[in-house]
């Protein structure tokens, strides 16, 4: 009967986290997966989401369904996070959010809603992006295309190259642009550089279409949503999915949201019910637990405060990690210039390592990136830094 299904050849990221998993290697370090860890290399749990955990257990009933679109308090909560309280396009009904299944979910309702409404539009993704990406937007039969993007020869960005692919691009095309610490390079556009941008999305009357899942591992919580407020501000229609996976660290509660700004409050209106049908026939209505989880965070001015905190926390240890890195190959290797550690942002970084450094890097030292020499710098800790340091070193030659 299944003889003709072809065998699920797996997704390289996971499948090398698998393979993390089973090396015997006791000092064998996991750079390859994007998630957070602290500096004792543990996934944490954040003391605000705790606390508003045990707020919203405590306060927990019935398991009502929650409607298509997701809780009234969480979306809410995301629109003011997202765009500031009381924003003009927020007074004016512009903005039609729903809670997601993680932001991937926000993705592929995105993805599904734009092959429905705008079935002629390819999309165009940064050269390189998250794998996953192409997954979805295909896996929604839409096309896909790249822009330049990442300057492999300075690990800096193409921008002017950028630009020129996206004023050839069809009108109506769909612009994937990660809003802060692009996934999985760490190049991000400056803030002039968005305001440059800003021009070509309109005369081209492109969609964009934001990917925000790492806000806070940039500049700051508020810096990192300047891109969507720009656009928002500029007047422009768009879609932003947002996650709080790492934000919050609540990956497997699978927390997110699409917003989806538009030009009047009527239009907003049938964008918002044609987004519930859309989630109405995939999977019905969100889970319940991890938005109320968010909704707590950010409605509570003490647990608010609490979070930025933690998030600050995040990221600074993020950039001492960078620094050390960078400190050490910079005085093994002295002639090479590592400076792009430093200017990177986030979560990743592209190490410039070739997928043959990689391979030796795992089958030499234990330490484990992607073949494309994506490091998750956030996998790094006062523990293992020096070794993976010098592991890089003996491998660049
Ligand atoms: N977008 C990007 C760029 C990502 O890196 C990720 C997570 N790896 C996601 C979206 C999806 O995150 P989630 O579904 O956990 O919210």
């Amino acid at each position: 009967m299944f003889q003709h299904v072809e065998p699920y050849p797996g997704d390289p990221i996971l499948s090398l986290n698998e393979a993390f998993q089973k090396d015997p290697r006791p000092q064998r370090i996991n750079l390859s997966i994007g998630i957070y860890f602290d500096d004792a290399g543990r996934i944490p749990m954040l003391p605000s989401v705790r606390e508003a955990e045990r707020r919203v257990v405590e306060a927990a009933g019935a398991r009502p369904y929650l409607p298509m679109e997701g809780a009234a308090n969480m979306r809410s909560a995301v629109q003011d996070l997202l765009f500031g309280a009381g924003h003009p396009a927020l007074a004016a009904g512009r903005v039609a959010t729903i809670q997601s299944v993680g932001s991937s979910g926000g993705l592929k309702v995105g993805a599904d809603f734009i092959k429905r409404w705008f079935p002629d539009s390819a999309v165009y993704l940064s050269d390189p992006t998250w794998d996953n990406h192409r997954a979805v937007f295909e896996g929604a039969f839409l096309e896909c295309r790249s822009y330049p993007y990442y300057d492999a020869t300075t690990g800096g960005l193409r921008f002017d190259a950028m630009c020129e692919a996206l004023r050839a691009a069809p009108e109506r095309s769909v612009v994937l642009l990660h809003a802060c610490c692009h996934n999985p390079t760490g190049v991000d556009l400056t803030p002039a550089q968005w305001r440059e941008l800003v021009p070509v999305l309109r005369e081209r009357r492109l969609i964009p279409f934001l990917d925000l899942a790492y806000q806070g591992y940039g500049d700051g919580i508020e810096e990192d949503a300047q891109a969507v407020r720009l656009l928002a501000d500029e007047g422009l229609g768009f879609f932003v999915a947002n996650s709080f996976s790492k934000s919050m660290s609540l990956y497997g509660e699978r927390c997110g949201a699409l917003s989806v700004v538009c030009p009047d409050a009527a239009q907003a209106e049938r964008v918002l019910g044609q987004l519930k049908f859309t989630i109405r026939r995939n999977y019905s209505n969100p889970p319940l637990h991890g938005g109320q989880l968010v909704a707590r965070v950010l409605g509570d001015a003490d647990l608010r405060a609490m979070w930025q905190a933690e998030v600050d926390g995040m990221r600074q240890r993020i950039q001492a990690m960078r620094q050390a890195l960078h400190a050490v190959l910079s005085a093994k290797r002295p002639g090479r210039d590592f400076g792009y550690f430093l200017t990177q942002r986030g979560m990743f970084s592209y190490t410039g390592l070739s997928p043959a450094q990689v391979d030796r890097l795992k089958d030499e030292f234990g330490v484990y990136l992607v073949r494309s020499g994506r490091m998750c710098v956030a996998g790094l800790n006062t523990g293992n830094v020096e070794a993976t340091a010098n592991a890089m070193a003996a491998v660049l030659g």
